[in-house]
C-alpha cells in the first residue's frame, strides 16, 4: 500500500501532480482544500465555519481538519491501494494526528513530497488561477498571507518527516511532465 502526502506551498502543483499520480499508481486522492470547497458549496455547517478562515488566508482549526479526514480514511474500501494526501498535514499537530491513525490501521505514511516553487513563480501561478477559479482566496492580498502561513506552519512538517526519513524534495519548477517524472522516481525508488 502506497500512502502519500503531496505537500507543498500553495500554487506549487499539487492538485495536477496529483491527479497524474491518482492515475499512474490508482490511489484515492483526498484533498482537504477540496473537500473543504465541497462543504461550503453545500453550504454545511463546516462548510460556513471554514470559508471564515479560508477567505482570509489562514488554516482552518486543526481538529476541524482532522476529523474530516478521519472519517474519510476511515471511509476507504477495504481493496484500495493507497492515498494521496494533498493539502493535508499543514501543521504539525496534524502530522502527529496523521501518523497515529495510520499507524493504528497498519497503513503507515510511505514518504512525503514536498514540491519546491519560488514565491514569484507561485505568485504568478496564483494569480492566473485566479482569473478563472473562482477561488475567495486567489487574491494577492490573500496569496500573500497564504504563503506567510505556510513558512511558518506548514515548512515544519517537512522537518518532522525528515525526522521520521519519510521526506523527499522534489524540484516543483519546470513543465508537468518532467516535474512528474521526478515524482515518479521519487515514489518508484520508496519500493
Ligand atoms: P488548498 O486548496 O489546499 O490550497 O486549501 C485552501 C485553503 O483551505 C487553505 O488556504 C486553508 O485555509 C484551508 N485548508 C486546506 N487544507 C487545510 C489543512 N490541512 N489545514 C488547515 N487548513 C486547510
Amino acid at each position: 500500500m502506497l500512502n502519500i502526502i503531496i505537500c507543498g506551498a500553495p500554487g506549487c502543483g499539487k492538485g495536477t501532480q496529483s491527479d497524474l499520480i491518482v492515475e499512474k499508481y490508482a490511489l484515492k486522492h483526498l484533498s482537504t482544500g477540496d473537500l473543504l470547497r465541497k462543504e461550503i458549496g453545500e453550504k454545511t455547517q463546516l462548510g460556513l465555519e471554514a470559508e471564515k478562515f479560508i477567505s482570509l488566508g489562514n488554516l482552518v482549526p486543526d481538529q476541524m481538519i482532522i476529523d474530516m479526514i478521519t472519517n474519510a480514511v476511515n471511509a476507504l474500501p477495504a481493496n484500495c491501494n493507497g492515498i494521496i494526501l494533498d493539502g493535508f498535514p499543514r501543521t504539525v499537530a496534524q502530522a502527529e494526528a496523521l501518523e497515529a491513525l495510520l499507524n493504528s490501521i497498519n497503513k503507515p505514511t510511505t514518504v512525503l513530497l514536498d514540491l519546491r516553487v519560488d514565491d514569484e513563480e507561485l505568485i504568478t501561478r496564483l494569480l492566473k488561477r485566479g482569473e478563472t477559479s473562482g477561488r475567495s482566496d486567489d487574491n494577492l492580498e490573500t496569496i500573500k498571507k497564504r504563503l506567510e502561513v505556510y513558512e511558518k506552519s506548514t515548512a515544519p512538517v517537512s522537518d518532522y518527516y525528515k525526522n521520521l526519513n519519510k521526506y523527499a524534495a522534489i524540484e516543483g519548477m519546470g513543465s508537468v511532465e518532467d516535474i512528474f517524472v521526478r515524482i515518479a522516481s521519487a515514489i518508484d525508488s520508496t519500493k
